[in-house]
């Protein structure tokens, strides 16, 4: 393949890519939705929601099974202590010793973990002894006692210590432990209600704590993490689409300025590149069209003069610079219809130099050139700038003369040819031969004398032809005889 050339390699290549406008349509913004700040706003709420849902739910949970071991503990360790001594006293028979201790028992139970009801049960499960606190005394009613007999029963019947929480009412919290009551032998079983309703005060209040707790970590979790994505994401992706918005505006030079060390500033870095790319294809391409525009003023300017000259030298005779005889004729044919309708008169002279082979036979060619060059200058300075002057062949010049009459043309005709007559004319290029040239003139007005375009030439021709023939340097008006030389 041939190198390029120079030129060629300097213009700059620009990406002729075809944009299909269809997907076009596609990429117009839609009304916006929820923005992006309000999704993860809800998105941060909701996973410190569950967050503190679950917390709450574990530390309730984890508060209340401690709480409830230590009831159980303390509630056996109570039962068990009156066991030995209810045993012997049972052993002896001494049941009023035995009511004794339960009833001290149930009067110096007191804190969280409150007696509420003691019984001794002989090793046949028969109560011997019992003593209540406050409003337990009384007894059992309903389902309640059915249970409390069954449990009576399988305390009885168990060699192991038992226990049992219930609720017999809404808010009661209660529980019921067994322990065998031994002193060499088994002699009987020690059943004790508890009130666990402290040990469930103590509950709701750690776990009202621990919602309390919660609750505020929640809620500087979320003050956190709405700080962190504002730091992290929001504000970089505002930052970016700032500077998209301001180059579809038009600002070429906007761009992000993103240090987060992450994937956003791997965007706003690549963002910066196409943005760069961008701007230097629109400068290119600007600065092109520029260049183009102005070169194409340029050759429209010159194209404009040229069109100018070509018109010039399609009018004008080259030698004497007046107009040439197809623009005689044209201007001839137009005041012949201007005079038709608007009854204008105008006439036409047609100047022929005498004898004027004679100028280029003694002078050379070229003095004639100037001779010729002279009378035309010469007519022009003589006439009116309204009045028509051009060259109709060789040594012959047509003039119209604009709305004038047969008398005045004649005027006008007699004065010309005795300034021609007048006129000093350089022959010689230093300006030393100097010659009297003369000429003849034949006039024809319109519509006087003819009223064609052709006619008026044929009338003008032919007087000037008369003119000739009656002795040169003279005026003939067309149909009429010859004027001597005035
Ligand atoms: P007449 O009085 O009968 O008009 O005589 P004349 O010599 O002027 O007439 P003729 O028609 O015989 O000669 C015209 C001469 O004009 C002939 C020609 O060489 C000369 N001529 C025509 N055009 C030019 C031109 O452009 N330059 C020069 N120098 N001479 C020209
Ligand atoms: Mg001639
Ligand atoms: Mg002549």
């Amino acid at each position: 393949m041939a190198p390029l050339a120079p030129e060629e390699r300097a213009t700059p290549v620009l990406p002729t890519r075809v944009v299909d406008p269809a997907p076009l349509t596609k990429l117009r913004p839609r009304t916006p939705g929820i923005g992006l700040r309000a999704r993860l706003a809800l998105l941060v709420v909701i996973a410190v929601t569950i967050f503190t849902a679950g917390r709450v739910l574990l530390s309730r949970r984890g508060a209340a099974e401690p709480l409830l071991d230590e009831a159980r503990s303390r509630a056996i360790a109570l039962t068990g202590s009156l066991t030995v001594p209810c045993a012997m006293a049972l052993a002896v028979h001494a049941l009023e010793r035995i009511d004794r201790y339960l009833d001290a028992a149930a009067r110096s139970a007191r804190g969280p973990f409150g007696l509420v009801d003691v019984s001794m049960l002989d090793h046949e499960g028969h109560v011997v002894a019992h003593a209540s606190v406050g409003a337990y005394r009384g007894g059992r009613l309903g389902s309640e006692n059915a249970s409390m007999n069954a449990f009576l029963k399988e305390a009885a019947a168990s060699p192991d210590t038992l226990w049992r929480e219930r609720s017999p009412a809404e808010g009661q919290h209660l529980m019921d432990v067994a322990v065998p009551a031994v002193s060499g032998i088994r002699w009987g079983t020690i059943v004790a209600t508890f009130d666990l309703g402290d040990v469930d005060a103590r509950m709701a209040e750690e776990l009202h704590t621990s919602v309390a707790v919660a609750g505020a970590l929640a809620l500087a979790l979320m003050l956190a993490m709405a700080l962190g994505l504002e730091r992290l994401v929001l504000r970089p992706i505002r930052q970016l689409r700032n500077a998209t918005v301001a180059i579809e505006g038009g600002d070429l030079a906007a761009r992000t300025e993103l240090r987060s060390r992450d994937e956003l500033e791997q965007l706003g870095t690549s963002f910066n590149a196409m943005a760069s790319r961008l701007e230097k294809y629109t400068t290119e391409l600007e600065r092109m069209v520029a260049e183009r525009t102005s070169e194409l003023g340029r050759v429209n300017d010159q194209l404009r003069n040229a069109n100018q000259k070509l018109k010039e030298l399609a009018v004008r005779d080259p030698l004497t610079g007046i107009l040439n005889r197809r623009r005689f004729d044209e201007l001839l044919e137009f005041e012949v219809r201007r005079g038709t309708r608007a009854r204008h008169p105008f006439a036409m002279l047609m100047v022929d130099l005498d004898h004027f082979k004679r100028v280029n036979d003694t002078y050379g060619h070229p003095a004639g050139d100037r001779v010729l060059k002279a009378i035309a200058e010469h007519l022009k300075a003589k006439l009116r700038s309204t009045d028509i002057v051009a060259r109709f062949g060789g040594e012959e010049f047509a003039i119209l003369l604009l709305d004038t009459d047969r008398t005045m043309a004649y005027q006008t005709a007699l004065k010309l040819c005795e300034s021609i007559r007048a006129l000093p004319i350089h022959v010689d290029d230093d300006d030393t031969g100097i010659e009297q040239v003369t000429a003849s003139i034949g006039v024809a007005t319109f519509p006087h004398d003819a009223a064609t375009t052709a006619d008026i030439i044929e009338a003008a021709d032919r007087a000037l032809y008369v003119a000739k023939n009656s002795g040169r340097d003279q005026v003939v008006q067309a149909e009429r005889n010859v004027r001597p030389r005035s």
